[in-house]
């Protein structure tokens, strides 16, 4: 009855919060599990993170999904997740727009004795999240670099300078791309020429950011280290508009659709093949079993949250049958065929 009321009451008081989500059918009487996803611009969230969670928390059978999207926008989530604690939800799986901003959100969802999945992305403060799936991100930071020195060394451009496009600066994870990309750039002696935290991950902000950086610096540049798939097309923008030669090396990550073809084409160097079905799946499972009462263990433990941390791959065009298309995240037709 509680929690019937309380879902009229969302109804009629926060119909803009609940503004392009899927509500739940409380008549069902199935238990409510909350996907609150961070962004529509990084294509990973709506083709895979989504679906997938959706899928199976479906396949379950004793569950219901309500899903929202925050769009960045990091006051809209807080009420997206006000509004699913006062629908009822029995867990709450949240990717931050702002970690620390999100402290309020995993407060007021303990209170509740609500469970709390950070969902990749780390909750920054507030107390402890009840699980934490992830990926390695500073790996993901070293991988991209990896990358970049071995490509500038294979073509004797390790005269040149990097400029260097950063994730959203309230992005938990963007730090720790940072930190893991600019060891080995520093271990590998190589130059930054200039740096960038990009608000909001906005490829129209990283292509502003590096037009501007090709004004000052020109030819000297020789490879754009882009945080992800977004960002490197920003860059790649800029660096097409600017006529740019020879083209620069630029790195990403997320292996969209379009970054690979961008590869294929010549246009980005590499991106990093993180495996988000294995991700949204372990999210959902934990989630039931959270719902259910059990509390999961984790493989591993980060800041002594239970968590499972998976590897990302780097994706070069030598190996993207062996990585993307092998492993099924794309087939050689999708990437073969112009969107
Ligand atoms: C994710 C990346 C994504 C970026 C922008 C990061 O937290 O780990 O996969 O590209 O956010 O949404």
């Amino acid at each position: 009855m509680r929690r019937l009321l309380a879902a009229l009451v969302v109804v009629g008081a926060t119909a803009a919060a609940l503004s392009g989500c899927a509500l739940p059918d409380t008549a069902s009487g199935r238990t409510t599990i909350a996907l609150l996803l961070p962004d529509k611009k990084t294509a990973r969230y709506e083709t895979f993170d989504r679906p997938v969670f959706e899928e199976r928390i479906a396949e379950s059978g004793d569950a219901q999904v309500l899903y929202t999207n925050a769009d960045q926008d990091a006051a809209r989530q807080q009420q997206q997740a006000e509004s699913a604690l006062a629908a009822g939800a029995a867990v709450l799986v949240l990717d931050p727009v702002d970690g620390r901003a999100a402290a309020s959100i995993l407060a007021a969802a303990t209170a509740e004795g609500v469970p709390v999945v950070s969902y990749d992305r780390m909750i920054v403060g507030g107390g402890k999240p009840a699980y934490y799936v992830s990926f390695d991100n500073e790996r993901v930071g070293e991988l991209q670099a990896d990358a970049l020195v071995a490509g500038l060394e294979g073509e004797g451009r390790t005269d040149g300078g990097i400029l260097m496009v950063h994730g959203s600066p309230t992005d938990s994870n963007a730090a720790q791309f940072r930190e893991g990309a600019r060891r080995v750039i520093a271990d590998a002696g190589l130059r930054i020429l200039a740096e960038y935290d990009t608000p909001d991950w906005s490829p129209d902000k990283a292509q502003a950011w590096v037009a501007g950086q090709i004004a000052q610096y020109g030819d000297e540049i020789v490879a754009v280290y882009a945080a992800n798939d977004g960002t490197a097309s920003g860059a790649i923008a800029a660096l097409r508009a600017a006529d740019v030669s020879p083209v620069p090396l630029v790195t990403g990550q997320d292996a969209e659709l379009t970054a690979l073809q961008r590869i294929v084409s010549g246009d980005q160097y590499m991106t990093v093949y993180k495996a988000l079905r294995t991700q949204a799946t372990i999210a959902a499972d934990v989630a039931l079993q959270l719902a259910s009462g059990e509390r999961p263990a984790g493989d591993t433990t980060v800041d002594g949250i239970p968590a499972t941390l998976l590897t990302p791959v780097a994706v070069t065009l030598d190996d993207i049958a062996e990585t993307v298309v092998a492993d099924g995240f794309w087939t050689v037709q999708d990437i073969c065929t112009p969107a």
